[in-house]
């Protein structure tokens, strides 16, 4: 089975291809030809990954998911949430962002650092939507740790873990990920259909 990824994200879909296994067969962005920055202007990931799914299934007529996510602070009363790719403004930086995440936190004690991803997966099929959610608790280091993964990952260390998302292989983070779940809960749906 061929499915299209919405993302322009490189590391994503290295992620997600190694979580698919040879079943599915995932189709970039490239692929069908779309070179346009996928529009995501709502203020929930669910909004978010539909539109970005719907942007793609409307000017390319192929079937599609998308992903979005966000990192939500309990200490900053859920933020950055959904508008994490632009904590820190844009253009979109991930070191800006982790510089400005690690400054509002500063003095906070470890343990009021927790911290969620959250990853709504929408996918369009045959005409009909589908939605899939996938979440890895964790807290939010003092310091930057690793340089594997992207985005936030040198700050996020998962739950039961002692080393940060960037300080894993692609493998391990994806066994416990926000996305690695979401996207088992897609393959799994996928498989039985
Ligand atoms: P989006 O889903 O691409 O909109 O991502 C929102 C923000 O979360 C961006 O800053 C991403 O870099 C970040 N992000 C998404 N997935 C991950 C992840 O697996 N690890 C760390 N940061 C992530």
């Amino acid at each position: 089975m061929k499915i299209c990824f919405a993302t322009n994200n490189q590391k994503k879909i290295e992620e997600v291809k190694a979580a698919l296994g040879s079943e599915i067969e995932i189709v970039s962005l490239e692929m069908i030809g779309c070179t346009a920055e996928l529009p995501e202007t709502g203020d929930t990931l669910a909004f978010n990954a539909f539109q970005k799914a719907s942007y793609v299934k409307d000017h390319f007529g192929v079937d599609c998911f998308a992903d979005d996510t966000g990192l939500e602070v309990d200490a900053l009363g859920g933020e950055p949430g959904v508008y994490s790719g632009r904590y820190a403004g844009e253009p979109r930086s991930d070191q800006r962002n982790i510089d400005k995440l690690l400054s509002s936190l500063a003095g906070v004690p470890k343990i009021e650092r927790t911290a969620r991803f959250r990853t709504v997966i929408a996918l369009l099929l045959d005409g009909e939507k589908y939605q899939f959610e996938g979440i890895v608790e964790g807290e939010i280091l003092e310091e930057r740790s690793g340089t594997g993964g992207f985005g936030y990952d040198p700050v996020f260390k998962p739950k039961g873990f002692s080393r940060s998302f960037a300080e894993l292989s692609m493998a391990e983070k994806n066994e416990i990920s926000h996305r690695g779940i979401a996207v088992r809960a897609l393959i799994d749906f996928l498989k039985k259909r």
